[in-house]
């Protein structure tokens, strides 16, 4: 049986700098290390982390913490001595303004091109444009980047919301795009939203980790007899590469670790092809090789 894995699988470098970072604080914290979310969507990874000490808190919880005390006026809120980490999905401007007055240490993990969009977002709605984020609107990274927009901002998913925008079409419009976001998606949603605003700029925002593994995900996925995704179960990036390679191969598998492969189902092919979301740890992705060359 041939095994073939994607060049790109695995950790990127916002969710391995942001891991780094956190081990890095609970070696020299003094105090107790929390991330504000799981700082990744990978079971395997949060239990690792736990065991080093670095916990996840609650974001629903903190936020109605934060926004049920807020700091008395003219006085500051009494920090706790801790170490919070805002993860790579990054976070908005009142959440980390919060997270600072409660916490002795808020460490900023966003990954450096999430960081880009806050501030294109920030800019551009602070000049008065229409914010349009392509995306979904219940994930993480999009809530963090819509807490950057001064005033309104839209987030579309598919053509049918984006036929559904209701725009001012004498205001200009900037689009920008979770960084998770299929490309060629995108590209149609602007061309929806450039018949109905005559002044749009759009900034494709979708981060290179992620292109590189849709494209050899597509690519691999069509030369082999089947494909296994590696991912998190809540990994937004790892169920587009399943979608993605579904379309092209129809026996598509979607694992989270070694623990759910059955050989007995991978016998009868002669190739397999194995990609892995953002948030996947290398180890896993050895294991699962392993696993199917044995
Ligand atoms: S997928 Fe891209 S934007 Fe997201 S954390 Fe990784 S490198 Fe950063």
């Amino acid at each position: 049986m041939k095994v073939i894995t994607a060049e790109h699988a695995g950790f990127c470098f916002g969710v391995q700098r942001a891991v780094e970072e956190a081990e890095k604080c609970a070696e020299n914290a003094g105090s107790e290390v929390f991330t504000y979310g799981p700082l990744i969507h990978n079971e395997s990874v949060i239990h690792d982390l736990e065991e080093k000490g670095i916990f996840a808190v609650e974001t629903d919880l903190e936020e109605a913490f934060l926004s049920e005390n807020p700091a008395t006026e003219g006085r500051t809120r009494q920090k706790r001595p801790n170490t919070i980490i805002i993860r790579a999905h990054g976070v908005g401007r009142e959440t980390e303004k919060r997270l600072k007055e409660r916490y002795e240490h808020v460490v900023d993990a966003t990954c450096p091109f999430v960081k880009k969009i806050h501030k294109i977002v920030a800019e551009h709605s602070a000049a008065g444009e229409q914010i349009v984020i392509t995306g979904s609107p219940s994930h993480p990274e999009v809530i963090g980047i819509r807490g950057w927009v001064q005033g309104d901002s839209y987030v579309i998913s598919n053509e049918q919301e984006a036929n559904a925008l209701d725009l001012d079409a004498s205001r200009k419009v900037c689009i920008v795009s979770q960084t998770t976001f299929h490309f060629n998606k995108f590209k149609d949603l602007v061309e929806i939203v450039k018949q109905k605003v005559y002044d749009i700029c759009a900034f494709n925002t979708i981060c290179n980790a992620t292109e590189e593994r849709q494209r050899e995900a597509a690519q691999l996925a069509q030369e082999v007899d089947a494909m296994l995704v590696l991912g998190g179960e809540n990994s937004s990036n790892s169920k587009k590469l399943f979608e993605i390679c579904s379309q092209a191969c129809e026996n598509t598998y979607f694992l989270q670790t070694s623990d759910d492969l059955d050989r007995s189902t991978l016998l009868s092919f002669d190739s397999i092809g194995i990609t892995a979301g953002a948030s996947t740890p290398h180890y896993i992705i050895e294991e699962v090789q392993k696993k199917c060359q044995k």
